[in-house]
């Protein structure tokens, strides 16, 4: 032990010189205890080889050893002082250890309390008592290790509880705004979208549009091919407008044969050519039964446009876009009719 050793080497040295005799299984004796730190330190050369050599003698590190050691390094002058300067370190190192614990944790209160009662008694301790409360800290340190094993398994575990909470949550909170039917966003989704997408259009003073769209004479589709017929056209056209936008648009299916289409950043003109081209791709498909392989003709739909005014509610785009496709619809079906604030046209 040298004095110009660091605090923070020495406290090292401490710990590792205790946790070298409990994997030794060499009693922890003061006289054991200052050997090994020496030896570990490495500040005494001379101590370690002897060590080393009167081991491999011998076979191991026994108390014939360790005495024949201690009297050729540690005069019994020197001995107290080297006990007591053994001591100092453990204490030291056990307030370090202690303040780790405390920065790190607050649950470790009893380990801690042990390690302080120590460090305060250390210094001043017989040879037997030391030894006995050498021992005492290594179960507990152990003792501890498991705890905090078990801590972290803990943890482990209910963060991968937690994850596995966080995807099915995302997973249900999907189901919630898709359509069962369709597949494709529902009316939840719709709304919600249709209020993040007004806001930014706010915000950033974008354009937006907004497209009401509704199969044509649906109910007499139905009356003729039957409801699950109509459920797949409907399946179809679902899959038509949704493929037929980009990713920044959402199609969804806003109630029975009606779906919205909400175009953020789109001009009313380019608006105006993707209704009509999704118009044109949904009339373009041909109808043919599963089951009979019958050709049942083809369906067309009505679209009505609205472009968002800064000013105006989401409802208020809603009933705009749908008095464009009651338009559509008053003037014959399959075809686009949109509506600018005070202007109502044709496309
Ligand atoms: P219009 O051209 O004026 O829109 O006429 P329409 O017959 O399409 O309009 P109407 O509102 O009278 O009828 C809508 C029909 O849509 C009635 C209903 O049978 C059908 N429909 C609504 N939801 C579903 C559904 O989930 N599955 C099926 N198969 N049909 C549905
Ligand atoms: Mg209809
Ligand atoms: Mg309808």
């Amino acid at each position: 032990m040298r004095k110009e050793d660091s605090f923070k080497k020495a406290s090292l040295n401490a710990l590792k010189t205790m946790s070298l005799l409990e994997d030794r299984h060499i009693r922890k004796t003061p006289q054991n205890y200052t050997i090994w730190y020496e030896y570990l330190s490495e500040e005494n050369p001379a101590i370690k080889e002897t060590v080393n050599r009167l081991i491999h003698e011998n076979g191991r590190f026994s108390e014939e050893v360790a005495k024949q050691i201690f009297n050729e390094f540690f005069s019994h002058e020197k001995e107290g002082k080297a006990i007591r300067e053994t001591n100092r370190l453990v204490q030291q190192s056990m307030e370090a250890v202690l303040r780790e614990i405390r920065a790190s944790s607050t649950g470790l209160t009893d380990y801690g309390n042990k390690l302080e009662n120590f460090a305060d008694t250390a210094g001043d301790m017989e040879a037997q008592a030391f030894n006995n409360m050498v021992e005492q800290i290594i179960d507990e340190t152990r003792e501890m290790s498991k705890k905090s094993q078990h801590l972290n398994d803990s943890l482990t575990a209910a963060s991968e509880e937690i994850d596995r909470l966080k995807s099915r949550l995302s997973d249900i909170e999907q189901e919630n705004l898709t359509d069962p039917l369709t597949g494709i966003p529902n009316r939840k989704h719709f709304d919600q979208q249709l209020e993040k997408a007004r806001k930014e259009a706010i915000e950033n003073e974008s354009k937006l549009c907004l497209v009401m769209s509704d199969i044509d004479h649906f109910k007499k589709f139905n009356d003729t091919h039957g409801h699950v017929f109509g459920d797949q056209v409907l399946r179809l056209v679902a899959s038509t407008l949704k493929s037929g936008v980009q990713k920044s648009a959402l199609a969804a299916r806003y109630g029975g044969e009606e779906f919205g289409i909400i175009l953020p950043g789109v001009s009313i003109s380019n608006a105006i050519q993707i209704a009509n081209t999704l118009r044109e791709s949904v009339s373009s498909k041909k109808l043919v039964k599963r089951n009979t392989g019958d050709d049942v003709g083809r369906i067309t739909m009505s679209f009505g446009i609205a472009q968002f005014d800064l000013n105006e509610e989401a409802t208020d785009l809603i009933a705009r876009a749908d008095s464009a496709l009651y338009e559509a619809k008053e003037a014959g079906r399959d075809q686009v009719k949109f509506q600018m604030p005070e202007l109502s046209r044709s496309a």
